[in-house]
């Protein structure tokens, strides 16, 4: 395997944050870096109960400093302890608040998974670049550009700076709760199956939504490839005791999750670190996926969306010819793709309305089509040969998942096997991305390979 990446080297590509201090004690730089990244002013503290719990004393602390002069603060906002959605109402809350608070104030976020995505973009509403505390290893979105919420019921990434510090206390992430350095573990694991997918997006033909781009049009990029793929199967598997609480592999986990961020803020886009694994999971969090009341993690969905995605996979890539479509197969004309789009979203208006726009922009007419078909079918041994070189088995995943706390099983989410498989057909309707599921669609197996999945007594039981 290609030897990993330094993170100093990731940092240094990363386009937007301009450093990261992680390890002991390391909330008492925070004078240090706010003083040499922002211009000066007073800091504006977010967080919620469960977060300022686990280090707000820490931070004030380091910003009164020792003699009290300290840092002075614009205001402070608090969410209460019930894990709350990304959902933009809370950004409108943030900037409501953020307005009371004068101007040229450092926005600090104390929490690294919904509550920085808020502020994250609630920051760059008000053109103010801002500091994260990370309180956890739970999530892999906090580096990067672009913040996940969910706007009028559609789960999108909205465009925003990334931090442009971050600091991390070891010692607090390793006292995080166990279940959410099992959800950073899951998201991270999910960085295989986006590989994969670059694999078939450059490999493969992709479509940009005018007409067809050339082979390798989608090249992958070596540095952005590297940064998240080198050496990812040593860094899970040294990972796995950070969900007993291991100091030295939380931090691990966090730093990889770290650059997983600064790769996209390096490539621009979230093509080096996601693929259709995560388009599983936006369908569930745009369902609020619950258990008891408890919202479903992102990472977990990420987990069970990279399971069904590797079963997926393995089932499109199972002969050894490429699959044909059945003699019943005939290609939706425009009108019926849009009919089956709204019937998977129905009762989801905005979903649909947007859903519609992404599967529309994917659709070819006629001939084109089966030009891409074809040459789909030519380079499908090849890439066969490189995906499957590439990931691990769905076995291998669903043991590491195992190990790792995080689910296997699609009941333990709130799920069940059917929804799961049923979120396939819609996962490939949400996004323009290229992932296994256009490859097989645009192959005209889609449902095929579905069903070779659902027949299989060896997936998401
Ligand atoms: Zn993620």
């Amino acid at each position: 395997m290609e030897q990993k990446v330094p993170v100093s080297e990731c940092l240094a590509a990363a386009k937007e944050t301009r450093a990261m201090n992680v390890g002991t004690n390391a909330l008492e730089a925070l004078p240090e870096l706010l003083g040499r990244h922002f211009s000066p002013g007073p800091v504006f503290i977010v967080a919620d109960e469960n977060t300022f719990g686990a280090a707000g004393k820490a931070v004030t602390d380091a910003l009164d400093g020792l003699d009290g002069a300290g840092i002075p603060r614009a205001g402070s906002f608090m969410f209460g302890r019930e894990r709350i959605h990304a959902e933009y109402r809370h950004v409108e809350t943030l900037k409501e608040q953020f307005r009371t608070a004068g101007e040229n104030f450092i926005p600090l976020v104390i929490g690294s998974g919904t509550l920085n995505d808020l502020v994250k973009r609630a920051a760059f509403e008000c053109k103010l670049p801002y500091l994260c505390v990370a309180t956890a290893a739970s999530v892999d979105g906090f580096t990067a550009n672009g913040a996940s919420i969910v706007y009028e019921e559609f789960k999108q990434t909205m465009p925003c700076d990334a931090p442009r510090v971050l600091v991390a206390d070891s010692a607090i992430l390793a006292a995080a709760p166990r279940y959410l350095s099992s959800s950073g573990f899951g998201d991270l694991a999910g960085k295989l199956i986006g590989g994969s997918d670059w694999i078939i997006a450059a490999t493969a033909f992709g479509f940009d939504g005018k007409g067809l781009m050339a082979p390798g049009s989608e090249a992958i990029d070596p540095a952005g490839w590297a940064m998240v793929q080198n050496g990812l199967m040593d860094t899970l598997e040294a990972s796995l005791p950070a969900v007993r609480g291991d100091s030295a592999a939380v931090t691990f986990l966090f730093e990889a999750l770290a650059v997983t961020g600064f790769a996209i803020q390096y490539y621009q886009d979230s093509r080096p670190s996601s693929g259709c694994e995560h388009m599983f999971s936006h369908i569930w969090e745009m369902e609020n996926l619950s258990v008891n009341g408890i919202p479903v993690t992102h990472g977990h969905k990420v987990a069970m969306g990279t399971l069904a995605a590797a079963a997926f996979t393995e089932c499109f890539f199972s002969g050894s010819e490429p699959p044909a479509p059945a003699s019943s197969y005939a290609r939706p004309s425009l009108r019926e793709r849009e009919e089956e789009v709204r019937k998977a979203f129905a009762g989801q208006d905005k979903a649909a309305e947007a859903a519609l726009k992404a599967a529309g922009s994917k659709y070819l007419p006629e001939a084109p089509a089966r030009l891409l078909a074809g040459a789909l079918r030519d380079c499908w041994k090849e890439v066969k040969e490189k995906c499957l070189a590439h990931l691990p088995s769905y076995e291998k995943f669903r043991s590491l998942f195992a190990e790792a706390q995080c689910p296997v099983r699609p009941e333990e989410i709130g799920l069940t096997r059917r929804r799961v498989i049923a979120a396939a057909a819609k996962a490939q309707m949400i996004r323009r991305r290229y992932t296994v599921l256009d490859y097989a669609w645009d192959l005209g197996v889609f449902d095929q390979v579905l069903k070779r999945m659902e027949d299989s007594s060896q997936y998401l039981w």
